[in-house]
C-alpha cells in the first residue's frame, strides 16, 4: 500500500524521446515498441481503451456533479486521451463534466507530437487544442483546460511517483505504457497498488496486455480481472474492476490536513459567495463558474481596488536556490497562469508573454542564482541563466549587471483589467459591499454586511487579502499588510524603454501606451494607500539601479526623475509569516489545538481525528506581490476539492498551502 511521502520526486527536466517514424507512425528507439498501431491505431484504442472501460455507456449514463475521471499510464501521443474526449463529446450529457489525468516520464516534443496526431485527421480539431497548450517538459503536474468542461491534468515524471503523489480518485483507468517485456520497471507491483490506492470504488481498468506479472499485480492490489477478446489479431486483453480499494493510508500521518465533507447542494443550484473581487477572488469566481456554480461576488471598493488594481504587473516568480515546495507551488504557479492568461478570451489585450529578465544585482545574488541554475535543472523556455552581453540584448537594453536569468514565456499582465474579464464570466455577480462578519446557517452561510444588509451562501470563499482575517472564524490567520507603491512616467517619443520585464529589487515593465510602469515599493507592516514622494523616490532609485542607461537616455532626453513628474498608485498586499498562499479549506483553530495538543509533547504521537473544517468556508489569501504566479491555481486548488475533483498539485503542495498549517506547526514547537 502506498504511504503518504511529503518527499516528491526531485524536479527534473525530461527528456523527449528519440522516435523513427514507419509512415506516419512513431516508435521508440529506446523501448523498442510502438506508440500505436499504424492504420488501425484509434480502431484500438477504441476497443481495448475506451470499450473495456464501457466509456460510451457509461459517459451517456454520467449524471454526477462530480467529471468523471479517467487515468492512464504513459501519455505518449495523447491518442488515447483525444479518442475518450471525443467519445465524451458524443454520448455525455451537455452538463457533464471529464477529467482526464495522464503520466508521462518522456514527452514527446511538440513537433513530433503535432506529427504524430496529424494521422488522425478526425481528431485534427481535437489535437490542435492539445498541442496549443502543450507544456514545457517539467516534472510536476500541468493543467490543462481543453474545453470549459474537459480537463487534462499531465503528470510529468515516473508513473508510480506520480501515481504516489496525486491526490484525487480515478473512475476508469487506461493501463497503457509500452509492453511489459520491453518496459519492465513499470509494469511493478507497486504501479497496481498506486492505481489502487486511487480508484473509486468500482473502478474499471483496461489494458492491451494479458501478460502474467500484470494479471498477478492486479489481483495482489485487490482489482478482479478477466480476459475479453483483444483487437484484431490479439486475441486476448485484460479488463476488470476494483470494488473495494483500500483505506488511504497517506493521511495517518498528516490528519489534520484530511479535506473536509463535501457540501452536499445540487450543483445546477450551489451558490457560492466570495468576499473580495481582486485576483484572488475573480479567478475562484471564474474556476467555479466554468464548473456551472452560481456565483456572487462582494467587494468593497471595486474589481481591483486592491493590490491587483495596477494597470500593469509583472507575472514572475522569485525561485529559492534549493528547491522547496514553496518554490514548486510558484513554478507550477507560473506555468499554470501563463497558459491560463494565454486561454483567456482578448488574452492579446490583458497579458505579453514577453519575457522577464531577473538581474543578479550583487554577488551574493549571482551566486544564489548559479545555485539554482544547478539545483533546478529546468528547459530553457522555463528559465535559463544568462550573462553579459546576452543578458543587454535579451532586455534591449544596456545593463550593468554581468549575470541574470530570463524566463522566457513569463511577461506582464494588466490586473484591473484581468480581474474585470474573469468577472465577467456567466453565472458571475459581483456587488459593492463590505462583509463584516460570518454567520454559519444550519446548511450555509449569511453574510452580513456593514450597511445592515445580508446575503445567504451555500459556501464561502474568504479573499480579500489583508482584511481576510477580519472575520471570527479566520481571526487566527496570521497576516502581514505590505503597503506597495508603483511610479508611472510617460515616455518621451525618443526613449522605448526595456522590450522585456526587468526585475531585480522591483520590477520595470515594457512601456505600455507610451507609459513606463516601475516598482513597486515593499513595506511591510503598513497599511496605507496614499501616493508618497518618498516611495516614488525609493522607486526612482531602485530604477536607477536596475536600469541605469534608461535613467541616462531620459536625462538625455531632458527628464531629470524626481517624485513630481510621477504618477502612481499604492495598495496593501498581504502577506503569511512563510510567504507561501492560503489556499484551502477554513481550520477551526480551538478544534486544531485540542485535538492535536498530544503533539506538543511528542511530535510522533499522531492522533486519528480529521482535522475540523468550517463547513463550507474557504479561503485564497497572502498572495503578496506574486498574485500573478499563485492566485489562478490556487483558484483551481479551491474549486477542485470544492467538486470533488482531481488536485492540480502533488499531495504535499496541496498541504502546503493549508491554511492550518500554521497552527499544526505552532502545536509542534512548543514541545
Ligand atoms: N497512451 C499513448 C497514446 O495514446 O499515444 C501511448 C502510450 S506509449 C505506448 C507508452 C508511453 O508510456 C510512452 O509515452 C512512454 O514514454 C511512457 N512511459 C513508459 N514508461 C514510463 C514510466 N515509467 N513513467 C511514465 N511514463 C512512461
Amino acid at each position: 500500500m502506498t504511504q503518504r511521502s511529503n518527499a516528491l520526486p526531485a524536479l527534473a527536466a525530461l527528456t523527449s524521446p528519440l522516435l523513427t517514424w514507419n509512415e506516419g507512425a512513431p516508435h521508440s528507439a529506446a523501448f523498442d515498441d510502438v506508440y500505436f498501431t499504424r492504420g488501425d491505431g484509434r480502431a484500438e484504442t477504441e476497443h481495448v481503451f475506451l470499450g473495456a472501460n464501457h466509456l460510451p455507456q457509461r459517459f451517456a449514463a454520467w449524471e454526477a456533479k462530480r467529471p468523471f475521471v479517467i487515468g492512464e499510464t504513459g501519455f505518449g501521443t495523447g491518442l488515447n486521451m483525444l479518442c475518450a474526449w471525443a467519445c465524451f463529446e458524443q454520448h455525455a450529457a451537455p452538463t457533464a463534466r471529464l477529467h482526464l489525468i495522464s503520466t508521462e516520464k518522456f514527452p514527446l516534443a511538440r513537433e513530433a507530437l503535432e506529427q504524430a496526431l496529424a494521422a488522425w485527421p478526425s481528431l485534427a480539431a481535437y489535437a490542435r487544442v492539445l498541442c496549443d497548450q502543450w507544456p514545457a517538459g517539467v516534472s510536476g503536474i500541468h493543467r490543462l483546460h481543453l474545453t470549459e468542461r474537459v480537463t487534462l491534468d499531465l503528470h510529468y515524471g515516473d508513473t508510480t511517483e506520480r501515481l504516489t503523489q496525486l491526490d484525487g480518485q480515478v473512475d476508469a483507468w487506461f493501463l497503457d505504457g509500452f509492453a511489459p517485456s520491453k518496459n519492465p520497471d513499470m509494469w511493478q507491483p507497486e504501479l497496481f497498488n498506486a492505481m489502487a490506492a486511487r480508484s473509486r470504488p468500482g473502478a474499471t481498468f483496461a489494458t492491451f496486455t494479458c501478460a502474467g506479472i500484470v494479471k498477478r499485480g492486479l489481483k495482489a492490489a485487490g482489482f478482479d480481472w478477466k480476459k475479453v477478446p483483444g483487437y484484431g489479431r490479439k486475441r486476448e486483453m485484460l479488463a476488470g474492476s476494483i470494488e473495494t480499494p483500500p483505506v488511504d493510508q497517506r493521511r495517518q500521518a498528516t490528519p489534520w490536513f484530511t479535506p473536509p465533507p463535501l457540501v452536499n447542494v445540487k450543483h445546477a443550484a450551489m451558490h457560492v459567495a466570495i468576499v473580495g473581487a481582486g485576483l484572488a477572488g475573480s479567478s475562484v469566481a471564474a474556476a467555479l463558474a466554468k464548473r456551472g456554480i452560481k456565483v456572487t461576488v462582494i467587494e468593497r471598493e471595486a474589481p481591483g481596488a486592491g493590490g491587483s488594481g495596477n494597470r500593469q504587473g509583472a507575472l514572475y516568480v522569485k525561485l529559492a536556490a534549493e528547491t522547496n515546495h514553496q518554490s514548486r507551488v510558484y513554478l507550477s504557479g507560473l506555468l499554470y497562469s501563463q497558459r491560463w492568461l494565454s486561454q483567456q478570451r482578448a488574452a492579446h489585450v490583458l497579458w505579453q508573454p514577453c519575457g522577464v529578465v531577473q538581474l543578479a544585482s550583487s554577488d551574493k545574488e549571482a551566486r544564489r542564482q548559479q545555485r539554482f541554475i544547478e539545483q533546478h535543472p529546468l528547459p530553457s523556455d522555463v528559465v535559463t541563466g544568462l550573462s553579459n552581453p546576452a543578458l543587454s540584448e535579451a532586455a534591449a537594453m544596456p545593463i550593468d549587471a554581468p549575470h541574470g536569468l530570463i524566463y522566457p514565456q513569463a511577461g506582464w499582465v494588466r490586473p484591473k483589467a484581468l480581474c474585470e474579464h474573469l468577472l465577467k464570466q456567466p453565472g458571475v455577480t459581483c456587488l459593492q459591499g463590505d462583509v463584516s462578519s460570518l454567520t454559519p446557517l444550519d446548511t450555509g452561510w449569511q453574510l452580513n454586511l456593514a450597511d445592515g444588509s445580508t446575503l445567504k451562501a451555500d459556501q464561502v470563499v474568504i479573499a480579500n487579502a489583508h482584511l481576510a482575517n477580519r472575520f471570527a472564524q479566520t481571526a487566527e490567520l496570521p497576516l502581514q499588510s505590505v503597503r506597495g507603491q508603483i511610479s508611472e512616467i510617460k515616455l518621451p517619443d525618443e526613449v522605448t524603454g526595456p522590450t522585456r520585464v526587468v526585475c531585480a529589487g522591483g520590477y520595470v515593465a515594457p512601456a505600455l501606451d507610451g507609459v513606463l510602469t516601475f516598482g513597486a515599493s515593499f513595506l511591510p507592516n503598513n497599511a496605507t494607500s496614499d501616493v508618497t514622494a518618498d516611495d516614488h523616490q525609493r522607486n526612482i532609485e531602485e530604477l536607477r539601479q536596475t536600469l541605469p542607461a534608461l535613467v541616462a537616455e531620459l536625462e538625455q532626453a531632458g527628464i531629470a526623475l524626481s517624485p513630481e513628474q510621477l504618477q502612481g498608485r499604492a495598495a496593501v498586499r498581504a502577506a503569511s509569516p512563510d510567504k507561501t498562499p492560503y489556499a484551502g479549506p477554513v481550520p477551526v483553530a480551538e478544534a486544531w489545538r485540542a485535538d492535536y495538543s498530544l503533539l506538543s509533547k511528542d511530535a510522533t504521537r499522531v492522533p486519528v481525528t480529521p482535522g475540523a473544517h468550517y463547513s463550507g468556508l474557504w479561503i485564497s489569501a497572502a498572495h503578496g506581490s506574486r498574485g500573478l504566479a499563485s492566485a489562478p491555481l490556487c483558484a483551481e486548488v479551491i474549486a477542485s476539492r470544492m467538486c470533488d475533483e482531481p488536485m492540480p498539485l502533488e499531495a504535499p503542495l496541496v498541504d502546503h498551502l493549508h491554511p492550518g498549517r500554521r497552527i499544526i506547526s505552532a502545536i509542534i514547537r512548543a514541545q
